[in-house]
């Protein structure tokens, strides 16, 4: 797992014990600098895990670390957990969403916040072409369900951050206090 105080504050980034430079890129762009927490490293046994459950289909693989994953999600006791959503078209093609069928298996319930629009595919794109996206996301309950809230977006791995990024910019512009993130992986 990978040692907190020496990770990046802003993305989780093992060994960077202060602001990296992606994510003072982040702070110039948008504003604001997540605070990403990402659980393990993008290993060889992360890359045979997320090979498995999320590309092969072998659902039975999502409860690997549950243990880890309750202990980590009892730093956001006063947070709404939201994983970060699939298109209708990804969660019709997968059969499911990777990182609720983890949550599923957690103590605290989930709430989806987020929806995902349709949109061409991310992979087959450049790293410059990911970062200029559109905003995918609209919001999936009221704003008076998340006004002053809390909440932590969950999602699989922490790439460039802009998945991440834009679901925090919809929850803030719609008046959610604070917004955290946790990967699974970083
Ligand atoms: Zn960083």
């Amino acid at each position: 797992m990978i040692e907190q105080k020496a990770a990046c504050p802003g993305c989780g980034r093992p060994n960077s014990a202060e602001l990296c430079g992606d994510c003072l890129q982040w702070q110039k762009q948008v504003g604001f600098v997540l605070e990403n927490r990402g659980l393990f490293y993008y290993d060889a046994g992360f890359r045979q895990w997320i090979e498995g459950y999320k590309f092969t289909g072998d659902y039975r693989l999502r409860g690997a670390f549950t243990a880890e994953l309750n202990q980590a999600l009892k730093n956001y006791r006063d947070y709404l957990i939201c994983p970060m959503p699939l298109s209708k078209e990804r969660f019709a093609t997968r059969g499911f969403n990777q990182v609720s069928g983890c949550l599923e298996l957690t103590k605290p319930a989930y709430h989806f916040l987020l929806e995902r629009k349709e949109l061409a595919p991310q992979s087959g794109k450049t790293r410059a072409e990911r970062l200029k996206m559109e905003q995918p996301f609209t919001l999936k309950v009221s704003k008076e369900k998340i006004r002053n809230q809390r909440v932590l977006l969950v999602d699989d791995v922490y790439t460039t951050g802009r998945t991440l990024v834009h679901g925090a910019e919809l929850l803030y512009q719609n008046g959610v206090e604070t917004v955290k993130t946790l990967t699974f992986a970083r």
